[in-house]
């Protein structure tokens, strides 16, 4: 069996080890000055209002920053950078923000990269077993598709990495429609990385992110870069070094399924650090009470009268993100006495059992799947796809619950405030250099 190389260096504030990441993989041996070369890093959200810590969470300009000089030195003159961030109007979240702040428009001066917004590029429908999604036209035609995740778990799929990253290459009706009632997660990411298939995956793992993928998981300073011409096998390293099993990630189980290839490494060849010299034990998922009444944070609160059954894999990333506001708000709005024998559903198949005053019902999914429950008492109805922070706030305090978004704007700067004073987090690899 041929070993699939992947190269893992420290990072330690040098830009050269990006090169040397690539290098020890042989990671543009494949390449020619010709190719059209696509980067797609990770830019799931961005945020112009509301602190906003992105270690961990996005993918560092310091590393894009870096693979583009590379390229460019390599004779290229056909590159891309494309990303599809969340749009919310609220923060001003948009791609075209995410590489305003990011810099990336300096790149586009001094190196004549394309920047796309993949959220309106043409798409091509793209027919898999079963189902069909669509793609973005750029990621399909690239002849050199970089692949540029970020070091972290995920609260469905467990890590969000080479694979889970190709996802933002889909139209947004797709991402949505991956949040599947019936088809796991894991299988469309499975099936979107053997169609895009890049040529280079590097993850920047500069930072690593516990409790992802958003911005209220923990991050570390983890400061490692992991590069292979094998996402596969750039996947299966970085979910070792997050200290978990490549044979509990559904997508790299089918895969491994699929090319009949080992999950424990072994056809893998790992050129520079061990990875047992940094190891780490991060956590993917969110704690709940026992009996699913809400997270174990509001048995530490000793709240009731709520029941908050815990999200499920049919919730898409718009909705996680605000539903973790909606949580937070309830928290903020809770003054020692029990809520009035409240419920609250998202995703897309939850329905009421009954027994609540008022049963809110948190986006159109979910709306739409409770519109004739007769169980529910009163539905509180919070439209939108997914809703938006102002309606969430107004439709809590009609009914009865004093929520303050000031709170929620406590608890982000609280977020933003971990990383202050900790000289390893450095905002200026958020930043593409100056000239
Ligand atoms: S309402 Fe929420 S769960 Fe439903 S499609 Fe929109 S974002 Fe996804």
């Amino acid at each position: 069996m041929d070993l699939a190389a992947v190269g893992l260096v420290k990072f330690a504030d040098e830009r050269a080890n990006v090169g040397r990441a690539i290098e020890l993989c042989d990671g543009f041996k494949e390449l020619t000055a010709s190719k059209r070369v696509l980067l797609k890093p990770n830019l799931v959200m961005w945020d112009e209002v509301l602190p906003y810590p992105k270690y961990g969470v996005i993918t560092t300009a310091v590393v894009v920053e870096e693979v583009v000089r590379l390229l460019k030195e390599f004779g290229c003159s056909d590159i891309t950078i494309a990303e599809a961030a969340t749009e919310d109007k609220d923060i001003n979240s948009s791609t075209v923000a995410a590489y305003r702040g990011l810099g990336y428009p300096a790149l586009e001066k001094r190196y004549g990269v394309k920047l796309l917004d993949l959220n309106e590029e043409p798409y091509e429908k793209v027919d898999f077993d079963g189902f069909s999604l669509n793609m973005a036209v750029p990621a399909l035609e690239a002849d050199f598709l970089i692949d540029l995740p970020v070091l972290k778990t995920h609260n469905s799929t467990k890590v969000s990495l080479g694979f889970k990253n190709l996802k933002g290459c889909l139209a947004r009706r797709s991402k949505t429609f991956c949040h599947h009632r019936e088809i796991p997660l894991d299988h469309f990411v499975h099936q979107i990385g053997e169609k895009l298939a890049p040529a280079l995956t590097l993850i920047d793992g500069i930072y690593a992110l516990d409790r992802g993928p958003a911005v209220n998981g923990t991050a570390h300073r983890a400061d490692l870069l992991i590069a292979s011409r094998d996402m596969f096998a750039a996947d299966v390293v970085g979910t070792m070094l997050l200290g978990m099993e490549p044979a509990e990630i559904g997508h790299l189980a089918a895969y491994a399924r699929e090319h009949n290839l080992p999950l424990d490494g072994s056809n893998i060849e790992v050129k520079g650090e061990n990875i047992s010299d940094h190891k780490m034990q991060l956590k993917w998922d969110w704690g709940w009470l026992e009996d699913n009444s809400g997270p174990t944070a509001f048995g530490r609160m000793g709240i009731e009268g709520i029941y908050y059954p815990k999200y499920d894999d049919t919730i898409c990333s718009g909705c996680a993100f605000l539903n973790n506001m909606v949580l937070i708000l309830l928290l903020g709005a809770y003054k020692g006495e029990p809520f009035n024998n409240i419920e609250f559903l998202t995703g897309k198949v939850a329905r009421s059992r009954g027994g609540f005053d008022k049963t809110f019902l948190f986006g159109s999914c979910i709306i739409r799947e409770n519109r004739d429950n007769p169980l529910i008492n009163e539905a509180v109805p919070i439209k939108g796809c997914p809703p938006r922070a102002e309606d969430i706030v107004r439709i809590l305090n009609e009914h009865g619950i004093n929520a303050d978004f000031d709170s929620y704007l406590l608890y982000r700067s609280s977020l933003a405030a971990r990383y202050e004073e900790q000289p390893q987090f450095k905002e200026q690899h958020f930043a593409v250099s100056a000239l």
